[in-house]
């Protein structure tokens, strides 16, 4: 029996993550790899595609509700994987961030995770939120390597800078490192090329590029991943690759991130570059390959 992994995977809101965790998900418990996906973020909306397009009730909800059996927290979707959304409050309600960490103590202190004795365990964080609770799972230990879902856009590239100053902050004191950046919704050979720059600048490395596939939004209106919705496409192939690469993943990178100003003044002198490609695809030149 191989040591349990346990990742977390951050970025910006709307950014890609739960698709790409799920994705993710799917592609290594089709390896055989015996997968648990813990949704932290507000939207509980992260296991979504592995059950059908049906969510579920947040861990939070299903105490609240006088559950006494904590096994109803997990529920199982495709090919077996154990689902959780760690959840929190409603919006508005309260600190969504301490729901997170009233849920991930509940389930570590009462050896639920271990029950299921997973081999992978998948955290996927929002990560734009400047709050304790999104970063449990980076601090405590709880996860032992972090990856970061990013497109091109600077205010995604925004929030992974500040994922970033976070992950140096606690590198000293047993915190999780990084090991790489999942490049995601690329089209273009710019916004490539900005991410491995950006990449290069920060001491870290990409571990995949992501197409923008209308495959993936077909599948999510279908209420299924792509890796289940359409195994046989090339966008199904390359989340069974970054599935591959991060099973074996071992690198650890403490990053240097830019200063404010510094990230701004980066992101200004690669507007040019993604204007022009800009402007070739909207005369009409083949715009970015789907993937598809
Ligand atoms: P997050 O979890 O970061 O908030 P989601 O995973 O929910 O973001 O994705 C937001 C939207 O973007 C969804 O509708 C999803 O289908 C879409 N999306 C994400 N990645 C891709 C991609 N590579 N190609 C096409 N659509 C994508
Ligand atoms: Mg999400």
């Amino acid at each position: 029996m191989t040591k349990r992994k346990q990742i977390a995977i951050y970025g910006k809101g709307g950014i890609g993550k739960s698709t790409t965790t799920s994705n993710l998900s799917a592609a290594l418990s089709d390896i055989g790899y015996n997968v648990m996906q813990i949704g932290c973020d507000p939207k509980n909306d992260s296991t979504t595609t592995l059950r059908n397009g049906k969510p579920i009730p947040t861990v939070m909800d299903t105490i609240r509700s006088g559950s006494h059996d904590l096994s109803n927290l997990i529920h199982e979707g495709y090919n077996g994987i154990h689902c959780v959304e760690a959840g929190g409050p409603e919006p508005g309600v309260g600190c969504a961030g301490r729901g997170i960490i009233a849920a991930i103590e509940l389930l570590d202190s009462n050896g639920i995770i271990d029950d299921y004795d997973p081999d992978i365990v998948i955290y996927d964080v929002l990560g734009d939120v400047v709050c304790g609770g999104f970063a449990i799972p980076i601090r405590q230990g709880i996860a032992e390597q972090v990856y970061t879902v990013t497109s091109s856009d600077y205010m995604a590239i925004y929030a992974v800078n500040n994922l970033f100053k976070g992950i140096l902050k606690y590198s000293g004191s047993g915190g999780a490192l990084l090991g790489g950046i999942i490049a995601n919704s690329i089209t273009k050979t710019s916004q490539r090329d900005m991410i491995d720059d950006f990449s290069g600048k920060t001491d870290t490395e990409v571990i995949e590029y992501v197409p923008r596939s209308p495959t993936v939004t077909r599948c999510e209106l279908d209420g299924v991943t792509t890796i289940e919705g359409a195994p046989d496409s090339k966008q199904a192939e390359v989340y069974r690759e970054l599935a591959r690469k991060v099973i074996n993943n071992k690198n650890a990178y403490i990053p240097k991130p830019f200063e404010a100003d510094d990230l701004a003044d980066w992101a200004s002198s690669w507007i040019n570059r993604l204007l022009l490609e800009e402007k070739v695809t909207h005369d009409g030149i083949q715009s970015g390959g789907s993937g598809v």
